[in-house]
Formats: C-alpha cells, sequence, structure tokens
C-alpha cells in the first residue's frame, strides 16, 4: 500500500457517551510521526457525532456518520436526519450503501440520490457494495458489483470525494474473509471498472468485512487496497491499533 491507508471504524448501533475515552490511545498513536500515514476515521452512532468532533478536534482524526434518511436538508421530517445536519455537526463523511441498511429496503436508487445529497453538503462518501453468500455461490459477483457501482454512481461526476468499501456480505461479522486469491482477483475487477469509467481519478478502494488483529498481515498482502473498513474489531481499541499498527511498518 501507498500513500494514506484509511481505516475507518463503524461503530454501528454500539457507544454512550462515556465511550469516548476509549479512543483515548487511538488519538495518541495518531499523532505519532510513523503512523502519519493512517488516515483514521471514526463513525459512531449520530448521539456521539458532536462529541467525538470534538475530542478529535486538533488531530488528524476525521468523523464520520453511518448513514442518513432524508434527501432534504430540513423539512417536517420527525424522527429523520439529513446530510446538512450531520455535516453541521463538524463530520466529514458518511458510510452510505452498508449492507445492513439495504438489507432493510435502502436500493441503488435511493443510494445514488443520497449520494447525490452527501455531495452537495460537502460530506466525502463512503459507499459499500458487496454480494450476498448466495450470489457469490452462482458466481454472479462481479456481475452484482458493477450493477452497484454503476447505478449508485448514476450520473455523478465528482468522484474525488468518494470511497468505495468492498464489504462481502456474508464476511461481515461474521469472522469469514474471502480468500487472499479470490479477493485479490475481484479487487483487480472493481479496480478495471472504475478506471474505465472514472479514467481521471483514483478511487479509493477499501476491504471491508470481519477484519481483525488476525487476519490484518494476511489482507495486507493483496496489493491495490487503499485502506479498511473495521466494524467489531474498531470499538476494541487494542485492536484497532493493533490493525493498524500490523498495516504500517
Ligand atoms: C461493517 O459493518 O462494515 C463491518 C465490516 O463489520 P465487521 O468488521 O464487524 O465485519
Amino acid at each position: 500500500m501507498t500513500n494514506n491507508i484509511y481505516f475507518i471504524a463503524n461503530w454501528k448501533m454500539f457507544g454512550k457517551i462515556s465511550s469516548i475515552n476509549s479512543i483515548n490511545k487511538v488519538i495518541s498513536l495518531s499523532k505519532s510521526p510513523k503512523y502519519k500515514k493512517a488516515k483514521i476515521i471514526y463513525c459512531p452512532p449520530y448521539t456521539l457525532l458532536e462529541k467525538f468532533n470534538k475530542k478529535t478536534i486538533n488531530t488528524n482524526i476525521q468523523i464520520g456518520a453511518q448513514n442518513f434518511d432524508q434527501l432534504s436538508d430540513n423539512g417536517a421530517f420527525t424522527g429523520s436526519i439529513s446530510a446538512k445536519l450531520i455535516k453541521d455537526t463538524g463530520s466529514s463523511y458518511v458510510i452510505l450503501g452498508h449492507s445492513e441498511n439495504r438489507k432493510i429496503g435502502e436500493t441503488n436508487k435511493s443510494i445514488n440520490l443520497k449520494i447525490k445529497s452527501a455531495l452537495k453538503n460537502n460530506l466525502n462518501v463512503i459507499l459499500c457494495i458487496g454480494e450476498t453468500l448466495k450470489e457469490k455461490k452462482n458466481k454472479k459477483t462481479n456481475k452484482i458489483l458493477a450493477y452497484q457501482l454503476q447505478h449508485c454512481l448514476k450520473n455523478i461526476k465528482e468522484k474525488k470525494n468518494i470511497i468505495i468499501a468492498y464489504e462481502p456480505i456474508w464476511s461481515i461479522g461474521t469472522g469469514l474473509i474471502p480468500t487472499n486469491e479470490n479477493l485479490q482477483k475481484i479487487i483487480l475487477f472493481i479496480r478495471k471498472i472504475l478506471n474505465k469509467n472514472y479514467k481521471s481519478l483514483k478511487v479509493k478502494l477499501l476491504y471491508g468485512g470481519s477484519v481483525n488483529p488476525k487476519n490484518i498481515q494476511d489482507l495486507n498482502k493483496i496489493t491495490q487496497l487503499d485502506g479498511y473498513l473495521i466494524g467489531g474489531a474498531s470499538q476494541k481499541q487494542h485492536y484497532f491499533i493493533d490493525i493498524i499498527k500490523k498495516t504500517i511498518n
């Protein structure tokens, strides 16, 4: 891996106000010159966004949300949240298209509209794509990924603020990961699509799904990756630090 390496922490629906102190050691690590290349982005629940932004204000760590549900900036939408409100917390990223949201009704079309709203509000987008186990077994992975990319990125001209996270659905939270050989092929396939359609820009490409301190060294052998989207292991700072240290050495 070259340049900056992304370590995006997806805390899902976990974390209390008091959890803020559990990132202290990660903050210290981020200040060390050795780990300057680590681009650490915490994506806690909405309730903690402002707190995380304040805590990391004089550091290289950035903060993102895990989704939003309204395309309008403001309005009479009780219980909803928009890209504009996320931006107002000081956050600069948002995860979109996560399979846990696709599972409850999010479509490529709605993700496409959300990406446009996020970019309009100057949020960087982490777009998740990935196949189910059934699709993998039916050898449909490439077809699914190409379809998701095509539809999620439809009519979006400005792609420099978009990061793609390949997250095989069968790998999220299961402890299973693709073989290196398989993952390398998929990453090259995604790169090929991105290079063909979005030639002028080098879109960042991450892997996500059960990344942990035990498998990170193997994953690091995959070339052409710009980093990782990490769920469970990012909530324990010693695991998260271990992953960062084993990647940047
Ligand atoms: C995720 O939720 O994006 C994720 C990758 O989770 P985990 O690392 O727990 O598999």
